[in-house]
């Protein structure tokens, strides 16, 4: 039977749970309860039909005054736990979905001269670095380079003032380790270059990795194996080689490696000039002259020394013909990578 003490009881029920509600969930779960389709106070006002005629007034006034203050005092609540969560994260809105960033990727340039560096760390070489601000003499002179060499000319240099210029090569960073360390040394030296050069080949920066192996008993056959090991890591097992010989004035020694050509296989075609055959590097026995500016004893120690371009070598293995596509930074070129 309805009354007034059960209606008193209901309301001092629902205002409790409204006011214990921390979140919306909650919330809406007491709303139900009292005030949805089957909640308790939506069966006690269908009920009132069923009340003895003198009862009827006074109970549907109190159960529907009940009813607007259970509908306001939800309201309140809403908006106060709106507000709340407002002021913890003002303008924020949790339920958003997140936002994707587009995952971005190494550069080809990158990609490769990792790839070149990893393969000479496996075969137990280490890398070095130096300064790309760099003295005449480190770059030059003591690469038995002297002032009035005429490979000066080979390399079209930047300078800052008559001793002070951009590197040319990375090959100084092997005078800096040999200066600061003792041999046997095994170094990979990757890093910028500049020359003041600029065409579908060339770029006035480039990069190069050096390589440099001294031990007493280091031969020409070391040179040969490990470069090919590397050729073959690089471009895939079937690459031949060839050497050449050449001429660089810190090696003597000096020869060129050639591979297969990766376009036609060594058949001839546009990209190797008919000859089936790819320049890819530069090497050669440690020049004594070298070693004795370094204070090394060129009687006991021996070495090799090779650089390849970094560029050259990721155009061939991506088939890339204009070396400027590297820097013009198109995104439609770099996501291919
Ligand atoms: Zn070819």
């Amino acid at each position: 039977m309805i009354d007034e003490k059960k209606l008193e009881e209901l309301k001092r029920q629902a205002l409790t749970q409204i006011k214990e509600a921390r979140d919306e969930k909650s919330l809406e779960t007491a709303r139900v309860k009292y005030l949805g389709r089957k909640g308790e106070l939506t069966q006690i006002l269908k009920s009132i039909a069923k009340l003895p005629p003198e009862l009827k007034p006074l109970i549907g006034r109190l159960a529907n005054q009940l009813k607007r203050e259970l509908e306001e005092a939800f309201k309140e609540a809403q908006a106060e736990l709106k507000k709340r969560r407002e002021e913890h994260l003002p303008g924020v809105d949790l339920t958003l979905p997140g936002r994707p960033y587009p995952l971005g990727r190494l550069h080809p340039i990158t990609q490769v001269m990792q790839e070149i560096c990893e393969i000479f760390l496996r075969m137990g070489f280490s890398i070095a670095s130096g300064p790309e601000v760099e003295l005449d003499y480190y770059n030059f002179e003591a690469l038995n380079i002297p002032e009035d060499h005429p490979a000066r000319d080979m390399q079209a240099t930047f300078y800052f003032a008559p001793k002070v210029l951009l590197r040319t090569h990375t090959s100084p960073i092997q005078i800096r380790t040999m200066e600061s360390e003792k041999p046997p040394l095994r170094i990979i030296a990757p890093g910028k270059v500049y020359r003041c050069d600029s065409d579908v080949t060339h770029t006035p920066m480039f990069h190069q990795v050096e390589g440099l192996m001294v031990d007493e008993d280091v031969s020409f056959a070391d040179l040969k194996g490990i470069l090919t090991i590397f050729a073959q890591e690089t471009f895939g097992s079937e690459t031949k080689v060839r050497f050449r010989p050449s001429y660089f004035p810190f090696t003597e020694p000096s020869v060129e490696m050639d591979i297969s050509c990766v376009i036609c296989g060594g058949e001839g075609c546009r990209v190797c000039g008919q000859t089936g055959w790819l320049e890819i590097l530069g090497a050669g026995m440690v020049h004594p002259n070298v070693f004795r500016a370094v204070g090394y004893d060129p009687q006991k120690w021996v070495g090799f020394a090779f650089g390849l371009g970094v560029e050259r070598i990721t155009m061939l293995k991506f088939g890339i013909d204009d070396i400027r596509l590297f820097y013009e930074n198109h995104l439609r070129f770099l996501e291919q990578f």
